[in-house]
């Protein structure tokens, strides 16, 4: 099969650090293309916006756009409209009902569009699902904290509308949730920390429930300075269930551990695994639930103004 050519929207961190060497040990795909205000890679042609790569390379078949998620909607409603299939990262747009137009307008056009959520492929996840299939589940745990300063350098969309804060990490253990879980989330109370400059939490306290009322509790924090702390604990009839290190490793209550390296590589290989099989069917992917979890969050929330934010 002739490799499926893709332009990257949006070189900034995660594209370097993660599409990029995915796409570029993936022979379902040719990265032939990168476009963004700043972007810049050796040895692949460079476009300074979305509508100036399609013009110039209009054999391109797909794209991945990993741009902060206040702009994603108007790009990828450009992408489709021009023909192309679409992988989106996380998370998705600010808006559910953005993300379902999108969604939309790819069955509509004919073309594939993946709301790609990376932890859902961590590597225990899997394993995870298997343990707890034979466990009656009584509540859940999740602990989400992390330096902004170490892990976010510099980035300033994150506090601005639309930028998700704290809930950028933090979405990514909803989404694993969402994946285990064979159930709706249901926000119930949210107490969100939001810095006097900011528009967005930097730090929050969750509390959710399953449809059949099993209890979650989410801390996520951004001002852990420090090793990070990616843990999600399942309580139930046979014990402690702990997927920590963002999905790449499990704790058994009795010590045993599986899969003991994080592995974001791993993920966005899988991630992009799941891209060639879904153009390979003519299929879409989109679960919407991790964002529609964090705006219910945000409709019932009470905001406590913090100190200022110096990044
Ligand atoms: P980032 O380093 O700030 O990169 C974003 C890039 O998008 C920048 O290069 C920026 O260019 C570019 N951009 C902004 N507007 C654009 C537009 N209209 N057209 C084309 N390019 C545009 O952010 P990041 O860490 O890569 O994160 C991006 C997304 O990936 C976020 O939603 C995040 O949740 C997700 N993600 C990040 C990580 C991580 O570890 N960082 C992990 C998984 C997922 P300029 O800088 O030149 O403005």
């Amino acid at each position: 099969m002739r490799p499926v050519r893709i332009g990257i929207v949006g070189c900034g961190k995660i594209a370097r650090e993660a599409h990029v060497p995915a796409l570029s040990s993936d022979p379902a795909f040719e990265l032939a293309a990168v476009a963004g205000p700043h972007a810049g890679l050796p040895g692949v042609a460079t476009f300074p916006s979305l509508e100036v790569m399609l013009d110039a390379l209009p054999q391109l078949e797909a794209l991945a756009i990993c741009t902060p998620p206040q702009v994603r909607y108007e790009l990828a409603r450009v992408a489709l409209s021009r023909g192309k299939h679409v992988l989106l990262e996380k998370p998705p747009c600010p808006s559910v009902a953005a993300l379902e137009h999108l969604a939309s307008l790819a069955q509509a056009a004919g073309r594939t569009l993946y709301q790609s959520w990376h932890s859902q492929h961590a590597r225990a996840v899997p394993l995870a699902a298997r343990e707890l299939a034979g466990r009656r589940l009584q509540r859940v745990r999740i602990r989400w904290k992390e330096d902004v300063r170490q892990w976010h350098p510099g980035q300033h969309w994150l506090w601005e509308p639309g930028g998700f804060g704290v809930f950028d990490p933090g979405i990514n253990a909803l989404s694993i949730l969402t994946r285990l879980l064979e159930e709706p989330l249901l926000a119930r109370a949210a107490r969100l920390h939001v810095p006097a400059n900011c528009a967005t939490p930097i730090a929050a306290e969750l509390s959710l429930q399953t449809a059949s009322g099993v209890p979650i509790e989410a801390e996520l924090d951004f001002r852990t300075p420090g090793m990070p702390c990616w843990e999600i604990e399942f309580h139930s009839d046979r014990g402690v269930l702990t997927l920590a290190e963002g999905g790449a490793s499990l704790r058994r209550e009795s010590g045993d551990a599986v899969s003991p390296e994080a592995d974001l590589g791993g993920e966005y290989t899988a991630t992009y695994r799941r891209f060639a099989e879904l153009l390979a069917s003519g299929r879409s992917e989109v679960d919407s639930a991790p964002l529609r979890c964090v705006a219910d969050l945000h409709l019932l929330a009470t905001r406590i103004p913090t100190d200022a934010f110096t990044g």
